[in-house]
């Protein structure tokens, strides 16, 4: 059986179909050195306080704000954070 393809030319029902699937924020300790970018990306997930240690406020990202944080994870210097979806 042929399907035809969405409105955004997406054939299947995989991941890619999973729009809405909810991402989380995931941090490497190891390589986070407090540089602070994320939070001046995304202010409502990310903080740092004097001492350079990070807080993530919500791990879960819904889809409205999944750009600003992607933004965030982008940002960071050293690569210490990542989008996750499971
Ligand atoms: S930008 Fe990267 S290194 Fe800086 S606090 Fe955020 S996660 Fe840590």
């Amino acid at each position: 059986m042929r399907r035809s393809p969405d409105s955004e030319g997406r054939i299947g029902t995989g991941p890619a179909r999973r729009r809405g699937s909810p991402m989380r924020i995931e941090v490497d300790r190891n390589r986070c050195e407090g540089h602070a970018m994320c939070e001046a990306v995304a202010p409502e997930f990310f903080s740092v306080d004097d001492e350079g240690e990070l807080t993530v406020k919500a791990e879960e990202v819904p889809e409205p704000d999944k750009a600003a944080v992607h933004a965030a994870v982008l940002s960071c210097p050293v690569t210490a954070l990542k989008l996750s979806s499971r």
